[in-house]
């Protein structure tokens, strides 16, 4: 009999969901996965994968793109209105257009199956854990106060302009995902002047400035080039 010896220098273990309509794939992730010391279940068709979250909340999601009953798009879709759950899509397509519209879809990274590397992709589910639970345990405790439209850190309100309100609101309910510019202009949709990639640029330039100070001077908006910006507190 094996012993569960290996546990013992294992990460502390997650609950993975693969999403995934070809076996032999599902199967050589739900290896490396295992001997990376993680839990998974499977999954192939696309209209399960609601339900299953819903039924149990898994604390990461290997989501594919091209699914039966309903592709990886939909899903993501679907799931980020009631839940903030990591998720690693994977496709067979490569490109920019992709990437993007999966991160415009809340994915929170993308990786492509060709050549197909588990290894990496267990190092990439590796990473999005460890930044999920290092951003949890926060020193300084941002909190916003959505009724009062302010923010604050360890107890000291801050200055916010209502749109800065407003950046930072978005950034910081899901600390680590990227926003592209396109998604934080929508989340300053109530003011009444037009507004263009460069008025989120500058907002975001006032707010990092504003922030700064309450993190011993270290930057916690983060710029993703081509893309937009993330939150998130990086320890030195
Ligand atoms: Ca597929």
């Amino acid at each position: 009999m094996p012993t569960d010896t290996f546990n013992f220098s294992a990460p502390v273990t997650a609950d993975i969901l693969i999403v995934e309509d070809e076996p032999k794939m599902a199967e050589l992730l739900k290896t490396y996965l295992t001997a990376a010391g993680y839990a998974s279940r499977w999954i192939s068709d696309g209209r399960e994968a609601l339900p299953q979250v819903r039924s149990q909340m898994p604390d990461l999601i290997l989501l594919d793109i091209m699914l039966p009953g309903c592709d990886g798009w939909q899903i993501c879709r679907e799931l980020r209105e009631f839940s903030d759950v990591p998720i690693l899509m994977l496709s067979a397509r490569i490109g920019e257009e992709d990437r993007l519209q999966g991160l415009e879809l809340g994915a929170d990274d993308y990786i492509c199956k060709t050549p197909f590397s588990p290894r990496e992709i267990v190092a990439r589910v590796k990473a999005m854990l460890r930044r999920q639970r290092s951003v949890s345990a926060l020193p300084s405790a941002l909190s916003i106060d959505a009724d009062l439209h302010c923010a604050s850190v360890d107890g000291v309100t801050l200055n916010l302009t209502p749109q800065e309100y407003r950046l930072l609101k978005a950034l910081a309910a899901t600390p680590g995902r990227v926003f592209s510019r396109d998604q934080l202009l929508d989340k300053l949709h109530d003011d009444y002047r037009p507004v263009t990639d460069r008025a989120v640029d500058s907002h975001i330039k006032n707010l990092r400035r504003k922030l700064e100070p309450f993190f011993d001077g270290r930057n916690v908006i983060h710029a993703i080039y081509g893309v937009g910006y993330k939150f998130e507190i990086i320890e030195p």
